[in-house]
């Protein structure tokens, strides 16, 4: 797993941010992108992290050509790009190899200059942290609540220490402390299967470079995806009770045998990957909140909307957020009034995505035989203009989000 700890310190050792400081709590995708987003308007803004260090979990990641084109807007489009892999063609297979679908670049993604782009999440998240100088995030600094009055917001961290600004927003996941202190404790949604994730040396893995695809099963499914020049990511799903805790060799065995006579790369691919590396996370997401945030205090990414990952989408959502909000931030003296409008530009779309992706995981993760051949026929016969104006939607309104 990469990590990036040097030029950073923890939370104790530095000076308190000045009160007209913006408090981000994660140091995810979401709050760093928030942080460059926020300083690039002018708004001072530091970033309070858990962890010891700053890291992602060693897995890919797919950018849409809407997630490209906010961290275009961020100035770090062409970083990622570099370390990433661009996908030209993206299939749906059978699980016997057979194409049902094709989405391939067209031509708005062609014009506003962004395709798909697969990553390394790590190189994602080390793109982003370059941006921000080193005084601008502060390990060890897990947020265990807050308190706001007329003048700004006080965060206690569990250092025991407090810090006092302007404004706070919660980047801090799926298991927000933020969103839980101002809307509750509910547990987060879960879709009814899991997922594993590895990463392997693309060498092992029959597949053209600007080639991905997402292999549709009976109640599982398979995707591989390059992700540099010599990494490919893949990620599988199956339906199963929530809570499951096999790792390592184990794991590794459960998945040859999930995916025994699956078409060439699956088995390739499962074979070749250390079995040390594999994650395995249950999937979840969270119904819409009808609102995000109170007073100083708002939520970005999968803190205000956490949704499932079949359309991959978000982290990109993430990113949007951070644009739209220093948009707002910028835009406005009164800052609770831009965390307002802010909210409100972002709810509806936000939330179309996780009951979209809600909708494809369910169709996806279908057992019964009959009702996925004729899923699968269904696909084959649906004409791809329809697929891409679906992609072309998506793209459209990023673009009239981000640009204003
Ligand atoms: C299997 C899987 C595959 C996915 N694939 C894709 C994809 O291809 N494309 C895509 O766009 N999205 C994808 N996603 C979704 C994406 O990973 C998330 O939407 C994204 O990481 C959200 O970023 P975030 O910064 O909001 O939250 P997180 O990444 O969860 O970051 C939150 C940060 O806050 C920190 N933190 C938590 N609590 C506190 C606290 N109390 N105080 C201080 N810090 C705290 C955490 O340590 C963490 O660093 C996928 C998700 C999964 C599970």
């Amino acid at each position: 797993m990469k990590e990036r700890s040097a030029a950073i310190n923890t939370a104790s050792r530095r000076s308190a941010p000045a009160e007209s400081t913006v408090l981000i709590i994660g140091g995810g995708i979401g709050g760093l992108a928030s942080a460059i987003a926020s300083q690039q308007v002018g708004v001072p803004a530091v970033v309070f992290e858990r962890a010891p260090v700053l890291q992602e979990v060693g897995a890919g990641i797919g950018l849409g050509a809407n997630g490209m084109y906010a961290l275009a807007k961020l100035g770090i489009a062409d970083a990622v790009k570099a370390v990433g892999s661009s996908v030209e063609r993206i299939e749906i297979r059978g699980q016997a190899g057979d194409v049902l679908s094709v989405l391939s670049t067209g031509p708005l993604e062609r014009e506003r200059g962004v395709a798909t782009t697969l990553v390394h999440r790590a190189d994602l998240h080390a793109a982003l942290a370059e941006r921000l100088d080193a005084d601008s995030i502060r390990l060890n600094g897990e947020c265990i609540g807050f308190d706001q009055d007329e003048t700004g917001v006080t965060v206690r961290l569990g250092t025991g220490k407090e810090v006092r600004g302007a404004l706070l927003i919660g980047a801090d996941g799926m298991s927000s402390a933020v969103r839980r202190q101002l809307w509750g404790n509910q547990p987060p949604r879960y879709a009814g299967y899991t997922s594993c994730r590895g990463i392997l040396e693309s060498g092992f893995v029959s597949l053209q470079e600007d080639t991905g695809f997402e292999a549709w099963g009976s109640g599982r499914r398979f995707g591989l995806f390059h992700i540099n020049s010599g990494q490919a990511y893949w990620y599988a799903t199956w339906n199963a009770p929530a809570g499951g805790a096999e790792s390592g060799e184990p794991l590794k065995q459960r998945l040859q045998s999930l995916f025994q006579g699956w078409a060439s790369p699956v088995p390739q691919a499962l074979a070749n990957t250390p079995a040390e590396t594999l994650i395995l996370t249950d999937i979840c997401d969270r119904p819409p909140l009808p609102q995000w945030g109170r007073g100083r205090v708002t939520l970005v990414g999968d803190a205000a909307h956490p949704t499932t990952p079949n359309l991959g989408q978000g982290a990109c959502m993430a990113i949007e957020d951070a644009v739209v909000l220093a948009q707002c931030l910028g835009g406005r003296s009164d800052r609770m009034t831009a965390l307002r409008a802010y909210e409100d530009r972002r709810r509806r779309r936000t939330a179309g995505i996780v009951s979209a992706s809600r909708r494809m995981g369910w169709i996806g993760q279908w057992e019964n035989p009959f009702a996925c051949a004729l899923r699968n026929t269904a696909l084959k016969l649906t004409p791809q203009r329809l697929a891409r104006r679906r992609n072309d939607a998506l793209l459209r309104e990023a673009v009239a989000q981000l640009d204003g």
